[in-house]
């Protein structure tokens, strides 16, 4: 009997995301470039369970029912368009590829064109939750013809994670927008990280906190409405492991050089040509850069100097302040991801429901949160929400919170301590609640060097100055 849906690619990511659409019901082939982890996976996880192993792409076809459904869980880039060229000639009328990578949108925006020209249809979907996700129930974000995702709905559905209000899977709109969600969703991830990363830096070299009380207060703070999430919670528990060899927190024995695959980069490139100000994101791709060049900063280290870290006053109410300025600057980092999702609907038609974006998030994926119930409010209350700090939750949230929030960043300030994505979190908070920003000299400037003409405060039209004397 044929097969239910096909996977292609055994790393990780497909070989989780195959045994969790087994365990649903769906009988599964499955094929890998290099047979040798097909068979790995055959011998081991896949054992027993209704999984048919095949060697070719042929092969493979023939194994699954139509119209065939396949999962494209290989490297994101140039090796998903070899795999799709090679099935083509392979396929039939109404078959269907799914690919699960992390493309990047206008690669998917093409190969939609390219595969529904021919006739098969095409999702482009980003999945996130990482290895036990794609196990356990990932967040599903599926882009591309309504029609197209309706033929898997059930299947997605399904293996996605379960929260109170439903699984986190929904359609996300046509083209290239669900990749695109997927992109906004790291860019976020790489916000969150950063303000932890900094909450961190804060607590241990401006107080000289150490793993034990580290450990406590990210619990502590996971138990708040605020910033109960996945992110605060491991966390909590990085500050708990201890490295065997030296008997030090293990976190305090590894390089502080972060990677990054590009979708922090892709993000922030976007919102740069689309015209969405995303400072926060932004100052964490740029932390990560900064964070690479190791060897330079040793040098500078010796040379530069600075303050000496000290703090006088009282530990706890600070931790507290710390806390709030976190979560004053998660609000404004989620502002920005929502703006650029929804300047990026308007323009390229995908018509997303923000709200319904944020309830997928709730659940598998890594910026899972309790604040995102809020932020789903937020959309439900107003679909035409400007910014999310107009929202009245979040802005009665930073009201009650910007003393606390701007104290911290200038304790930074003065103590030589970084926090680049706290800053830029306080600088779009000012930035946007400002009428007048300095940028009529900007205006004057560049009518000055360039006759680029400005307009005026007290009447319409457009004005060019003989500005030299
Ligand atoms: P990966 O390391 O990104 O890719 C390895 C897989 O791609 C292997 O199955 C490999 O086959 C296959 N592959 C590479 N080049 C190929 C080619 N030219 N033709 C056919 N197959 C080729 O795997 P992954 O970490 O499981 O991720 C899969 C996708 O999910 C990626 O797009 C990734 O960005 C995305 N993703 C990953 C995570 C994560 O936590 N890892 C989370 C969300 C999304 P061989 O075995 O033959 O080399």
């Amino acid at each position: 009997m044929a097969q239910s849906f096909g996977v292609i690619g055994l790393a990780v990511m497909g070989e989780n995301i195959a045994l969790n659409i087994e365990r649903n019901g769906f009988p599964i082939a499955v094929y890998n470039r290099s047979r040798s982890k097909t068979d790995a996976f055959m011998k081991n996880r896949a054992g027993g369970k209704n999984v048919v192993p095949t060697f070719s792409l042929e092969e493979f076809v023939g194994a699954l029912e139509r119209p065939r459904r396949i999962l494209l869980m290989v490297q994101a880039g140039q090796p998903v368009d070899m795999v799709i060229d090679a099935l083509k000639p392979l396929l039939d009328p109404d078959d269907m590829i799914i690919d699960g990578g992390n493309s990047l949108y206008e690669d998917t925006e093409r190969r939609v064109k390219d595969l529904e020209g021919a006739g098969f249809n095409f999702i482009g979907m980003g999945v996130s939750g990482g290895e036990e996700g794609a196990l356990n129930g990932p967040s599903l974000m599926p882009g591309g013809s309504k029609a197209a995702y309706d033929a898997i709905e059930p299947i997605m559905t399904k293996i996605a994670a379960q929260v109170d209000d439903g699984p986190c899977v929904t359609y996300i709109g046509k083209g290239g927008s669900g990749h695109f969600v997927k992109m906004v969703h790291n860019g976020i991830e790489y916000g969150d990280m950063q303000l932890i990363a900094e909450a961190y830096d804060l607590l241990k070299n401006t107080l000289g906190l150490e793993h034990e009380a580290l450990h406590e207060i990210f619990t502590e703070w996971n138990k708040t409405e605020e910033l109960d999430s996945f992110l605060i919670e491991i966390t909590a528990d990085i500050f708990k492991k201890m490295d065997e060899e030296t008997g030090k927190a293990l976190v305090e024995m590894i390089v502080d050089k972060a990677g990054q695959k590009g979708t922090g980069r892709w993000t922030v490139m976007s919102a740069l040509e689309l015209g969405v100000s995303i400072p926060t994101i932004t100052a964490a791709v740029n932390a990560r850069i900064m964070s690479s060049i190791k060897a330079e900063r040793m040098i500078a280290a010796k040379d530069l100097t600075g303050p000496t870290a000290t703090f006088n006053g009282d530990k706890k109410a600070f931790i507290d302040k710390i806390r709030d300025a976190l979560y004053c600057s998660k609000i404004c980092s989620y502002a920005q991801g929502m703006d650029l999702l929804s300047k990026a609907s308007a323009l390229n038609g995908y018509d997303l429901d923000l709200g319904e974006t944020a309830r997928i998030w709730k659940g598998g994926c890594i910026i899972r949160a309790a604040f995102l119930n809020k932020i789903k409010q937020a959309y439900d209350d107003n679909a035409k929400l400007p910014n999310l700090l107009l929202a009245p939750e979040f802005k009665q949230s930073i009201l009650d919170r910007q003393d606390a929030w701007r104290d911290v960043i200038a304790t930074a300030a003065k103590n030589g301590i970084p926090v680049p994505a706290f800053s830029a979190s306080l600088d779009y908070f000012d930035s946007y609640r400002r009428e007048n920003l300095p940028q009529n000299l900007t205006q004057a400037q560049r009518d000055y060097f360039g006759a680029h003409t400005y307009q005026r405060l007290d009447k319409e039209g457009i004005f060019h100055t003989e500005w030299a004397e």
